[in-house]
C-alpha cells in the first residue's frame, strides 16, 4: 500500500462480515486491503464458546473461530492494516480513507463491517466477571445458565426477547430494570410478564458483583429509597441495547433512527455506488455470527460487480 495507489477494495472491521468480505473478495483477485480496527476479530472475541456457528458440531471458542477466518482470508493474499480509521471522504472518487497515525488510502470501493458494540452499565465488575456469567448476549451464552439463577438488566424490547429466551434453559431470570415501568413494545412485556420464570425487580440499578470465578450474587441500590441489598444470582446478563459503529460515516450515509446504515433491501448497498455495508453495522435484528459471515459474502459480490460494471477488474 503507498499513497498514491488506488486500492480495489478496502474493507473495515476484522468480524465475521469483514473476514468474510476479505475471502470472497481475495478470492477474486481484487487483493483487498482489510483495516482491523478498534476490536480485532469483532464481538465474538470477547464471547466463549460459539455452539451455534454451523460446521463447528463440538462448538468452537469465539476467538478460535476468528482466527479461522483471518488464516483463510490471509491465505488467498489479503492485506491486514492494524489500526483505526479516523476519517473517510466518501464525496469525491476514489473514496478517502485517513487513519488515526495519519496514512491516507484511496480506494474504489469500500466494504463497512464495524460491527456494533454491546452497551456495558460501565460498572467494573463487568470486566472482571466477563465470560464467568457476565455476558451481553443471552443467545450466544444462554445455553450456559442451565437450571441457574440468572438477572437481566434492561428495560426494552432486547431484554424482553433474551429473558423469555433465557428461561429455557434457566430456573428463573429477573429482569433488573431502572425505572417501574419498561420501555419495550406492549406485545414483548406481556410476553415476559406472563412468563412464570421470569420475575422483575423495579427502579433498581447493579452496583456490583460478588464472586471470584463465577456469579454468586449482586448488590443492588434501589434507586427510590438507596437501600442497598444483597440478591443471589448465578449470571448476569446485560441487555441495555447495542450501539452501532457508525460514527465515522455521519452526515455521509443513511442511518435509521437507531444509528443502524440503511441499505437497498436484499443487497449490501448503501444510498453511495461503491460503498457497501454488511454484518451488525447495517443488523438491528438478527446480529448473528453467521448472518453477519452472510452479509459480508453478498457485499464481496456486491463489490465485485461494481468493479466489472466499472470496467476497473
Ligand atoms: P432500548 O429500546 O434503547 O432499551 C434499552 C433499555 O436499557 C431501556 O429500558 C433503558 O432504560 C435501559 N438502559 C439503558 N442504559 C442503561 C444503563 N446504563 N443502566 C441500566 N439500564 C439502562 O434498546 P433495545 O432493547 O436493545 O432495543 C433497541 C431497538 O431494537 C428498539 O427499537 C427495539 O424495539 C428493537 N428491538 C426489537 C426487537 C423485536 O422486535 N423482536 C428485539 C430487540 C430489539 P430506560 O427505559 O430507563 O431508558
Amino acid at each position: 500500500m503507498s499513497e498514491s495507489k488506488i486500492e480495489n477494495v478496502v474493507i473495515l472491521g476484522t468480524g465475521p462480515a469483514g473476514l468474510t468480505a476479505a475471502i470472497y473478495t481475495a478470492r477474486a483477485n481484487l487483493n483487498p486491503l482489510i483495516i482491523s480496527g478498534e476490536q480485532p476479530g469483532g464481538q465474538l472475541t470477547i464471547t466463549t464458546e460459539v455452539e451455534n456457528f454451523p460446521g463447528f458440531p463440538e462448538g468452537v471458542q469465539g476467538p478460535e473461530l476468528m482466527e479461522h477466518f483471518k488464516k483463510q482470508a490471509t491465505r488467498f493474499g489479503t492485506r491486514f492494516v492494524d489500526g483505526n480509521i479516523k476519517s473517510v471522504d466518501l464525496s469525491k472518487r476514489p473514496f478517502t480513507l485517513t487513519s488515526a497515525d495519519g496514512m491516507t488510502i484511496k480506494t474504489q470501493t469500500l466494504i463497512i463491517s464495524t460491527g456494533a458494540s454491546a452497551k456495558w452499565i460501565g460498572i467494573e465488575a463487568e470486566k472482571r466477571m466477563m465470560g464467568k456469567g457476565v455476558s451481553a448476549c443471552a443467545t450466544c451464552d444462554g445455553f450456559f445458565f442451565r437450571k441457574l439463577d440468572v438477572a437481566i438488566v434492561g428495560g426494552g424490547d432486547t431484554a424482553m426477547e433474551e429473558a423469555t429466551f433465557l428461561t429455557r434453559f434457566a430456573n428463573t431470570v429477573t429482569v433488573i430494570h431502572r425505572r417501574d415501568t419498561l420501555r419495550a413494545s406492549k406485545i414483548m412485556q406481556e410476553k415476559a410478564m406472563k412468563n412464570p420464570k421470569i420475575k422483575f425487580i423495579w427502579d433498581t440499578e447493579v452496583l456490583d458483583v460478588i464472586g471470584d470465578k463465577a456469579v454468586e450474587a449482586l448488590r443492588l441500590r434501589n434507586l427510590k429509597t438507596g437501600e442497598v441489598t444483597q440478591f443471589k444470582a448465578e449470571g448476569l446478563f446485560i441487555a441495555i441495547g447495542h450501539e452501532p459503529n457508525t460514527q465515522l460515516f455521519r452526515g455521509q450515509l443513511e442511518t435509521n433512527e437507531a444509528g443502524y446504515l440503511k441499505v437497498e433491501a436484499g443487497t449490501s448497498k448503501t444510498k453511495i455506488p461503491g460503498v457497501f455495508a454488511a454484518g451488525d453495522v447495517a443488523d438491528p435484528v438478527y446480529r448473528q455470527a453467521i448472518t453477519a459471515a452472510g452479509t459480508g459474502c453478498m457485499a464481496a459480490i456486491d463489490a465485485e460487480r461494481y468493479l466489472e460494471d466499472l470496467g476497473s477488474h
